[in-house]
């Protein structure tokens, strides 16, 4: 077994084995830039020490190998007195954990070799106590646990004696004091000596990385990231080059773009005299990287034809770690770069232009959750303005308003027209109501899986949480942060992408991607390179994609809207809407009606109201398809609650008040009341038992399309009825709306469509049979999911998901994204039993997760025709629509 490779073996396609960081370094070794000489010790080496607690068998004898070529081409040997070799010992996982894992430098040095380190240092005695410091420092708390702050005190002390806050004023001498206080600390702490034997040194450091993989920290990191537990790092053991022997020293990282941005030019931090981890430690300040180009001329060209190198190599934005020392630069890492959701779009665009990737590889390295990002409005941030609390983005979006600390407060606030924003410790599912009312919601606790985080993204509200500096106090109404309390009424502002919390107002500016996609700023007009960078991906998406996209919506505005996002047609109209507000009591008429020529009348008055509204709809989308759903919910949805209409009709009877009408609707609620109303009598049960009800609804949708196609439009209505089970109900329905349109078409020909949801789980099952009298099939994944499940769709998120989240059951909740063994499998059965019952069955997706982007490249690979989704989500979905094509 081959546990342990040399830099020289390696590639940046081995990260499994090798980790990135190893692999990187194969990389730039091979690419012949300056990486000091090394070797990687295998993730599988790692594994095998985790499971058993012991090196494997053959690896200690592999790394003593290695170590010899190592001090073979160095001309030296680990911690020789007169001429000591020093390495790093550096963790790497596969997928890149900052800072969560540990790293040694300066491995190697001991009482003796110090003196050596400083003879070859041309006398540099400051350089070599530096360095042995830094040693005992790092190996203390990373391999023996001795209390980091324990070494920072002592540090403190010598540059207090000093009379600096600088610890480039600390001496030799100095520095020697405090190697010996920081013996006396790690003995005081581990009871033994601090290891002077540089292989034993060698071996402990590599162990303790190994078993970094296990601290608490970077566990917690792997659940928030979802990367698995089970990869293991990989351990690098590389020749020390040293940043801090002196002002022609010095250490920084840079990025090839600005990752912000995307915007081209050189980004990055340099710290002269100093070793890899005070730049990111923050110890002294760093300066911009151009400044390098004053310290040292030739190292500064040297890195920048580097970098470009790099970015030409691996075809995008890179980062990079480096030191100099004594003018000559080495590379001591790189890697893809992160990068914020614009600068992904930007970068993407701008290396088609140079010519590195094609389009193609553009639209593969953009994603959806990137493009909707930067559809949320953001805060206009201006340069004073400082967040004073920091918590977990849970839920993106910029929300401004009052401080609530109870959900009755939420909603009061609210309906009075106030935008509260809802603070609690954590939240519940008693929260839920005022969770609804507010613009945002903050907590103090809880990460990206708790409550809040989970019911916030289901709503899409914004919301920040586990927000820790936060001290709130429900009772009193306030809380405390930074010293300052903010009571009920107080204005806060909350990043729920950045997870930053301002308090009081910060404007907000709406986006202006949307604004892109609205028609509102052309891509050529946009002041910065994003605009066009979407424009760009965005219309090759659409060259690409073989689904559709339709949308949702509901009414004229929301259909042009829509439109102009890109939506080829509507993918579900619900019609019930139409059956709120003020035609409520027309309702109600049609619902308490006693006598049939009592319901006839009441469909009579709702007849005209509804086919104004289908004019609307098919004038906005007219050409493209229009699915209106004949109308779906239970009819004592739009009936008063039973509680309060008891209430009532009880306090008239004791002030002696007439009741009649009140007692009557009394009456008709109790008897429509359901135990379950969402299996209840709704969708095609309520046309089956409703005379005249979804002929009054066919009706108007087939008259609207005559009267838009007499004015020369070109309206395509399909008619779909929901929940569906067996094809009987179906035809039944079919056969009378087929003799409607009939009637009504005589006059001017309208194509109609008659198709069905697949909702139910049994229409899934049986589509073979639905399909031969649909003409096409919707899937109404929620309730495919509801059923599918057994879950109650508007009960189960907010009340136990959490954790179900917490205990990996599912990694995200089954009506955000499909469940593709079970739910999507109903979807694949169905699609595949219908299209070979009736060839040519048009087939799409109307529930939620028509805007997800993992399920749309589900429903791609089902081979369904279009998705549909609400129109903010149009965008997303047309992207992912094309990355699933490539
Ligand atoms: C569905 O069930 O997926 C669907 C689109 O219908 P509704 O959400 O209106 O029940
Ligand atoms: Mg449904």
């Amino acid at each position: 077994h081959k546990y342990v490779y040399d830099f020289t073996e390696g590639n940046k396609d081995l990260k499994d084995l090798l980790g990135g960081k190893g692999a990187n370094l194969a990389e730039m070794t091979n690419l012949g830039l300056p990486v000091p000489p090394g070797f990687t010790i295998s993730t599988e080496a790692c594994k095998a020490y985790l499971s058993t607690g012991a090196q494997p068998d053959g690896l200690a004898e592999e790394i003593g190998a290695h170590l010899s070529a190592l001090e073979e081409a160095m001309g030296k040997r680990l911690g020789e007195p007169a001429d000591p070799l020093l390495v790093s010992v550096r963790s790497g996982a596969k997928f890149s954990m900052p800072g969560m894992m540990e790293t040694v430098l300066n491995v190697g040095l001991n009482d003796a070799s110090v003196e050596g380190l400083a003879a070859q240092a041309g006398g540099n005695e400051r350089f070599a106590w530096d360095s042995y410091r830094r040693l005992i420092q790092m190996f203390g708390k990373t391999v023996c646990d001795v209390p980091g702050e324990e070494f920072e005190h002592a540090l403190d002390r010598a540059k207090q004696a000093k009379g600096t806050t600088n610890d480039l004023d600390l001496d030799a001498g100095d520095l020697q004091a405090l190697v010996d206080a920081y013996k006396t600390i790690f003995t005081k702490h581990t009871g033994r000596d601090f290891p002077q034997a540089p292989r034993e040194q060698l071996e402990l450091a590599i162990n303790a990385v190994f078993e970094s993989w296990n601290a608490d920290r970077a566990v917690l990191y792997r659940r928030q990231e979802r990367i698995p537990a089970d990869l293991g790092t990989a351990v690098n053991v590389v020749a020390m080059v040293f940043g801090n022997l002196g002002a022609d020293s010095g250490t920084g990282v840079a990025f090839t773009r600005d990752p912000a941005s995307g915007a081209q030019g050189l980004y990055g931090d340099y710290l002269a005299n100093a070793q890899g981890e005070d730049v990111v430690a923050g110890i002294r300040n760093t300066v911009p990287l151009q400044q390098l180009e004053e310290l040292n001329k030739p190292a500064y060209d040297e890195l920048l034809a580097i970098m470009a190198r790099l970015e030409e190599h691996y075809r995008d934005l890179c980062d990079i770690e480096f030191t100099i020392e004594r003018g000559k630069l080495w590379m001591l890492q790189t890697r893809v770069g992160k990068r914020t959701a614009a600068a992904a779009f930007v970068i993407a665009a701008q290396l088609v232009d140079e010519g590195l990737i094609d389009l193609d590889e553009a639209l593969h390295r953009v994603n959806g959750a990137q493009l909707a990002q930067l559809m949320f409005p953001r805060f206009k941030l201006g340069p004073d303005l400082t967040p004073v609390a920091q918590g977990i983005g849970a839920s993106p979006g910029a929300a401004v308003g009052k401080v609530v600390f109870e959900g009755k407060r939420a909603v009061e606030l609210a309906d009075a027209g106030e935008d509260v924003i809802l603070v609690r410790r954590e939240t519940n599912p008693d929260d839920l109501p005022g969770m609804i009312a507010s613009r945002g919601i903050l907590t103090s606790r809880g990460g990206k899986t708790s409550h809040a985080a989970v019911v916030a993204r289901g709503m899409g509200k914004t919301c920040v949480c586990g927000a820790d500096a936060l001290d709130v106090n429900v009772r009193e109404r306030q809380f405390t942060v930074d010293g300052q309390t903010v009571r009920e009424g107080d204005v806060v502002s909350i990043d729920g992408t950045t997870g930053k919390i301002y308090l009081g107002e910060v404007p907000v500016w709406p986006s202006e991607v949307v604004r892109y996609f609205e028609g509102s700023v052309g891509p050529d007009e946009a002041d910065d390179a994003l605009v066009a960078a979407v424009h760009r991906i965005m219309t090759h998406a659409d060259g690409q994609r073989r689904l559709r996209v339709r949308t949702n919506a509901d009414t004229g505005p929301d259909a042009a809207r829509a439109r102009r996002f890109g939506a080829e047609g509507i993918g579900l109209c619900r019609t019930e809407h139409m059956f709120l507000g003020d035609r409520r009591e027309l309702v109600e008429r049609l619902i308490l009606a006693r006598t049939d020529d009592e319901r006839k009348a009441a469909l009579a008055d709702l007849l005209p109201l509804q086919r104004a509204d289908f004019v609307e709809i098919f004038r906005e989308m007219d050409g493209l398809p229009v699915t209106v759903r004949l109308i779906d919910p239970p009819l004592h949805e739009f009936l008063p609650s039973l509680e309060e209409l008891a209430v009532h009709v009880a306090v008239a009877h004791e002030r002696g008040e007439p009741a009649a009408k009140d007692e009557a609707m009394l009456d008709a609620v109790r008897r429509m009341h359901e135990q379950n109303p969402m299996l209840g009598l709704r969708g095609v049960r309520l046309g089956l038992v409703i005379p005249g009800l979804f002929a009054m609804q066919v009706r108007a949708i087939v008259e609207a399309a005559v009267e838009c196609a007499r004015d020369g439009g070109d309206p395509k209505p399909e008619i779909m009825v929901p929940l569906v089970g067996a094809v009987q109900e179906l035809e039944t329905v079919r056969t009378e709306a087929e003799k409607i349109i009939a009637e009504v078409t005589r006059e001017q020909a309208v194509e109609v469509l008659i198709g069905t949801m697949i909702e139910v789980p049994r229409a899934a099952l049986t589509s073979g049979q639905i399909a031969e009298a649909a003409e096409f099939f919707s899937f109404g994944t929620n309730d495919l999911t509801q059923m599918g499940w057994g879950f109650s769709r508007d009960d189960v998120e907010g009340a136990f998901f959490w954790r179900y989240l917490e205990l990996g059951i599912f990694g995200i909740s089954p009506f955000e994204s499909i469940d593709r063994d079970g739910v999507g499998r109903l979807v694949r059965i169905a699609a595949e039993e219908g299209r070979a019952a009736r060839p040519g069955l048009k087939l799409g997706v109307c529930g939620e997760h028509g805007g997800d982007p993992d399920s749309v490249h589900f429903f791609h690979e089902v081979g369904l025709d279009y998705v549909s989704c609400s129109p903010f989500r149009v965008p997303v979905a047309r992207l992912e629509a094309g990355r699933a094509v490539i």
